[in-house]
């Protein structure tokens, strides 16, 4: 592992938080002064100026030494996680298209130089779209993805991320269940598909990778848009965790009450965008947390959630 985070403490990264809101502030002051007929003045390069005005939820828990941390990103309709440990970093999907330069920020912001992992779950554009242009910025060690061949998802941004694969040809791996990856003071092991699993055209967020981040105490446990097959799988292997990222975005096809009770998370959070097209996150499945005794964050009502855990206790 390379280890892509520069050393920041905490405080030094609030300050720099306000600074940065600071400088957001007064250009969007300006940006107004200049008036309504100059549109085309809030785009800066390629950079435009949403991107760089969405809310961070930071936690305001005091924690003695943040030993990992994962960083929820909201990407609206999409999913991009952050997890950090120790100078290791993973960026677990990456947003739409659109949110490329959002998430590149962000890791700048961070002290994110390049990342040890980059975890593409399945190759939905929800999930990879910044993907491409995140490989042509940054170093990128390793990705990890499903083995999807390009006529199972013929989209214009599966290939985009299949050439950038090739023009920066990253370590590309296609792991299976039960593999195992260091990162920093976490390891995490790929809990879904079924390594019998073959992706069908039709289902291929069946295909996506689970993965479950550990220190020993406390969890993390991802799945992209994995489903009822999914989770039966990780059902058997009898999976619990601290933090779960819902699958697919809280629909009712996934989180089967069965799942969710061998799981047991403590925290779920919910990927989603303010008043979505889907509904999401569906009420069946907001019950069917609460009634395993999650408490539940929501990037559409939120933002940005961040999780810091010192080994003794995770505070958002
Ligand atoms: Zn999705």
């Amino acid at each position: 592992m390379t280890g892509y985070r520069r050393k920041r403490s905490r405080k030094t990264g609030r300050v720099w938080s306000v600074l940065y809101s600071l400088m957001t502030g007064s250009f969007l002051f300006l940006v107004c002064l200049w008036g309504s007929g100059h549109v085309d003045l809030l785009l800066s390069g390629d950079e435009e100026l949403h991107e760089v005005s969405k809310d961070v939820t930071a936690g305001d828990a005091v924690i003695e030494e943040t030993l990992w941390e994962v960083h929820c990103l909201d990407v609206g309709q999409a999913s991009a996680t952050l997890i950090i440990s120790k100078e290791c970093v993973m960026l677990a999907d990456t947003g739409n298209k659109d949110d490329a330069n959002f998430v590149l920020n962000y890791l700048a912001e961070q002290g994110v130089t390049g990342l040890d992992y980059l975890l593409l779950t399945h190759p939905h554009e929800d999930h990879i779209g910044a993907a491409a242009k995140i490989l042509r910025e940054i170093p990128v060690d390793r990705v990890l993805m499903p083995d999807i061949d390009i006529d199972m998802c013929e989209t214009v941004c599966y290939a985009e991320l299949l050439s950038a694969i090739e023009e920066k040809e990253p370590l590309t791996d296609y792991p299976k269940a039960g593999d195992t990856y260091p990162l920093g003071d976490m390891s995490f092991t790929i809990v879904c598909p079924d390594p019998e699993w073959q992706p069908i055209k039709e289902n291929i967020n069946e295909s996506s990778l689970g993965v479950h981040i550990s220190d020993g105490e406390f969890s993390i446990l991802l799945y992209g848009d994995g489903k009822q097959y999914c989770e039966a799988y990780m059902t058997q292997q009898e999976i619990a965790t601290d933090i779960l990222i819902v699958g697919h975005h809280g629909s009712s096809y996934s989180s089967s009450a069965t799942f969710l009770e061998t799981v047991h998370p403590k925290y779920a959070v919910i990927s989603c965008g303010k008043d979505n097209d889907y509904g999401f996150p569906h009420r069946v499945v907001l019950d069917r947390l609460a009634s395993v005794g999650a408490e539940v964050f929501r990037t559409d009502e939120l933002g940005t959630i961040i999780f810091l855990c010192d080994g003794k206790n995770i505070t958002f």
